[in-house]
């Protein structure tokens, strides 16, 4: 782990086994932190801090891009450790996770520089203004799907600014982002900066929360954890900033480019096995052409390449972990018993690249019951429904049914009717005619019970900085009403 400065174990000696899912072996052995670890950490941004925000803004950049630099330095080993302790496909890793991880340190050190306060109308006897003000110390929470790239996702636009951060990864894949601490170590970020550190979000997520010197909480993950965070940060009016799961719609209607369309809905559902915050789980098909796009959808993703991970040409790998897979299989068995159509899959795919990891074939039930627990509930894996439609107002109302709102997307040659229909989704991205496009100048978020921030793009830099007001009296007397 880094805390202060120094490449460190937990004090206890403690550490985790890292698993890789594709085959059960091990991996490595990250440190298991307890609270002792954690307070140390938050001790040292808290000291850290006011130099680092007394920095230039250019300063506080050149580390960022030294940082850009180890990433690059060492991208094909980063690819195949984040692979190994997740899943993630090697295409995917190598091509999105880590130089997107490189690039977002990059365009932060660029854009972070440009922030500014505001003046404001005070009348010729005062002067007004905004002064922008990094927040302190915050805490940043992270999952593993994208273990390396949703913590610099964070860790950037927080540094930048002036924080200093105190982050924890998911303890099934934490390596990627212990590596991102050796960086920060050869690179000379001063010591407190950042500080990493691995360990049970039950202990040491929660004592991050709560700690009285940690200005605000930066999470993504599950709805329920972030609801529990929101729950322990109240007890501190501390701010939650929060990115949480999805049930996201995939509307065909009737005069969609059928081929761009299954395209579209075999990436949406099964990139990164279903793993994705942003996947499409629901897909609303208009009744004219719900038997050809399933049909056409079930035989697309059929010729998914499902194994090795770390082979250039798999598409699909393992899920994160054993207890996941079990989850998603308990998703598989309810919509069979809700009595939904099994149009593709349903199995544990059965080849010797798959006998010993925790594999979910790409699986497909048509004829699904849009208020079923299977139609409402985040599965996170290769597995997903459909449901006809006869209208674009009831395609409307069934995407706006469920307790998420992070995206959805419509698929029509009327782009007229298409933005229309954008207009009613009650989510923080619509597609029109593709889906999961996440890229980091756009801003990404959500409403409803996926939380209420943003990452990515210039709005990220203001989860982490505050506008204080400043008046200058220029009139020699302070104003007051007792003389009027
Ligand atoms: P979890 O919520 O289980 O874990 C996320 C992080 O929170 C981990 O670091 C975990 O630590 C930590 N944590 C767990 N419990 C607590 C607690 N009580 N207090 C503080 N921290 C805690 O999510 P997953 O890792 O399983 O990630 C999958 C979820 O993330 C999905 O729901 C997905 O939709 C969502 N997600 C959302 C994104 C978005 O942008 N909206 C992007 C990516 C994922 P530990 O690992 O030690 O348990």
């Amino acid at each position: 782990m880094l805390i202060d400065g120094r490449l460190v174990a937990a004090r206890n000696g403690a550490t985790m086994e890292v698993t890789d899912p594709a085959n059960g072996r091990t991996v490595g052995r990250a440190p298991k932190a307890d609270v002792v670890d954690l307070d140390a950490a938050v001790e040292a941004a808290w000291r850290a801090q006011p130099t680092w925000a007394a920095l230039h803004p250019g300063e506080r950049a050149r580390f960022l891009y030294r940082l850009a630099d180890q990433i690059w330095a060492h991208k094909d080993e980063l690819a195949e450790l984040e692979t190994r302790q997740y899943g993630g496909p090697i295409f995917k890793t190598s091509r999105f996770d880590i130089p997107s991880a490189a690039e977002m340190l990059e365009y932060y050190a660029g854009i972070g520089r440009g922030l500014s306060g505001v003046t404001l109308p005070a009348g010729s006897s005062a002067r007004a203004m905004t002064l922008r003000e990094p927040l302190g110390v915050v805490g940043l929470i992270t999952p593993w799907n994208f273990p390396l790239v949703t913590a610099i996702a964070k860790v950037a636009p927080a540094l930048i600014t002036g924080n200093t951060c105190v982050l924890k990864p998911a303890s099934c894949a934490p390596l990627t982002v212990l590596r991102l601490g050796e960086f920060a170590a050869e690179v000379g970020l001063p010591p407190g900066v950042l500080n990493i550190v691995s360990g049970p979000g039950s202990t040491i997520g929660e004592a991050l929360v709560t700690h009285p010197k940690v200005a605000k909480i930066n999470f993504t993950g599950d709805s329920e954890t972030g609801k529990r965070i929101m729950r322990l940060a109240a007890d501190y009016v501390k701010p939650v900033a929060s990115e949480l799961g999805g049930k996201n719609a995939f509307i065909v209607l009737a005069d969609a480019d059928l081929d761009a369309t299954v395209e579209g809905a075999v990436w949406g559902a099964f990139y990164n096995s279903g793993q994705n915050c942003g996947a499409a789980s629901r897909y609303f098909v208009q009744r004219p052409v719900y038997d050809e796009f399933a049909e056409r959808f079930a035989a697309a993703a059929a010729k998914l390449t499902v194994g090795d991970p770390l082979k250039p040409e798999t598409m699909i790998g393992p899920v994160a972990y054993e207890g996941h897979r079990d989850r998603i299989e308990g998703f598989i068995e309810g919509a069979r018993r809700s009595g939904a159509r099994l149009l593709l899959g349903g199995q544990r795919p059965d080849t010797p690249e798959t006998q010993s990891g925790c594999f979910v074939a790409p699986t497909i039930f048509a004829d699904c019951d849009p208020g079923s627990e299977f139609m409402q509930e985040e599965v996170f894996g290769p597995v997903v429904g459909l449901a006809p439609f006869d209208t674009p107002d009831e395609a409307v109302a069934l995407t706006n049914d469920t307790r998420y709102g992070l995206c959805a997307s419509v698929w029509t040659r009327d782009l007229r009717l298409g933005m229309v229909m954008a207009d009613r989704i009650k989510t923080g991205t619509v597609w029109l005619n593709q889906h999961l496009a996440i890229v980091f100048e756009i801003p990404w978020g959500g409403r409803k019970e996926s939380g209420w921030s943003k990452e990515n793009s210039t709005l990220a830099l203001e989860e982490y900085t505050m506008q204080k007001h400043l008046w200058i009296d220029l009139a020699g007397t302070p104003h007051t009403l007792w003389e009027e």
